[in-house]
């Protein structure tokens, strides 16, 4: 079986619109497939239709921001059923908190002589692919650029959004224990996503680690694509020491960039994967089309 259990679509920031991401998937020979947007579940409708039509078993998934220690933490929770309350809850609260955000954004543009920037950053997102969502900053980007505040997205992140400037407005996330429990609560098998990719030393990743499982965390994603082998091993030993699961997946956000469907390192052999919990008839939870 062929399986991918990390990419993104344009509910979230993916190029793709899930009935896209699905066709590429299934061309790419996945039998088995989990969507895994943004604090959003609002791409499963559509890819559950197109993994119907394309014989893909699609599995509920979501990639959930939270804080820890300063950072802010990604978490892949799977399986769980989409009208879960207590996931659908915490949805709702972060849909409100994104959209004053981009509000936020609009009105400092506004008071700097860029009017417009809200009704444009979604028109610009819209054509992407209809969605509730807020716009985010690269929507802003293009806007800017599009009414010529900018010459191009760099220079609109360089002056106007990027760290520090005024477009810069931090979204407030959950803290990883409350995210973790958001997802037990839900019935999701979790995955600590990408643990390498924070900027932390050896003996903070183990912390966040041991602050993952104290919290009920299942499984590290021990591989995200094709990142360096000696990577993947230390995420290996991590996940054999606090006794986890694991997954891998490609993190898959758009064509021709770093990385594609169903392209991801194998973890080792010896460690359990997390996915028989949802793809094995008689083990699956729920969730599973
Ligand atoms: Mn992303
Ligand atoms: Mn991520
Ligand atoms: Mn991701």
């Amino acid at each position: 079986m062929k399986i991918e259990l990390h990419c993104h679509s344009t509910a979230s920031d993916g190029a793709l619109t899930p009935t896209l991401l699905l066709e590429r998937a299934h061309a790419r020979g996945l039998t088995a497939l989990a969507l895994t947007d943004h604090d959003t579940l609002e791409g499963l409708a559509e890819a559950r239709l197109a993994a119907q039509r394309l014989g893909i078993a699609l599995v509920n998934g979501i990639e959930l921001s939270c804080t820890w220690s300063g950072a802010t933490i990604h978490v892949l929770g799977y399986g769980f059923a989409e009208d879960a309350p207590a996931l659908r809850a915490a949805l709702d609260d972060l849909h409100q908190g994104r959209w004053l955000r981009a509000q936020l954004i609009a009105d400092r543009l506004t008071a700097k002589g860029m009017g417009g920037a809200l009704e444009g950053a979604r028109a610009i997102q819209q054509a992407a692919g209809d969605t509730e969502n807020a716009p985010a900053r690269p929507h802003f980007a293009e806007f800017l650029v599009r009414a010529g505040h900018a010459r191009d997205r760099a220079e609109a992140f360089r002056k106007w959004l990027g760290a520090g400037k005024l477009g810069d407005v931090k979204q407030h996330w959950p803290a990883l224990e409350d995210c973790v429990a958001t997802l037990r609560a839900s019935g999701a098998w979790i995955s600590l996503a990408h643990p390498w990719h924070y900027d932390f030393t050896r003996s903070k990743r183990r912390r966040l680690v041991s602050a993952f499982v104290q919290a009920g965390g299942h499984a590290l994603e021990v591989a995200n694509g094709m990142q360096p082998a000696e990577q993947v091993g230390s995420l290996a030993i991590l996940a054999r020491e606090f006794g986890l699961m694991v997954t891998a997946g490609s993190d898959f956000h758009a064509p021709g960039e770093w990385s594609e469907l169903g392209l991801y390192r194998a973890p080792p052999d010896d460690l359990s994967p997390l996915w028989r919990r949802f793809t094995d008839p008689g083990a699956t939870q729920q969730g599973v089309a």
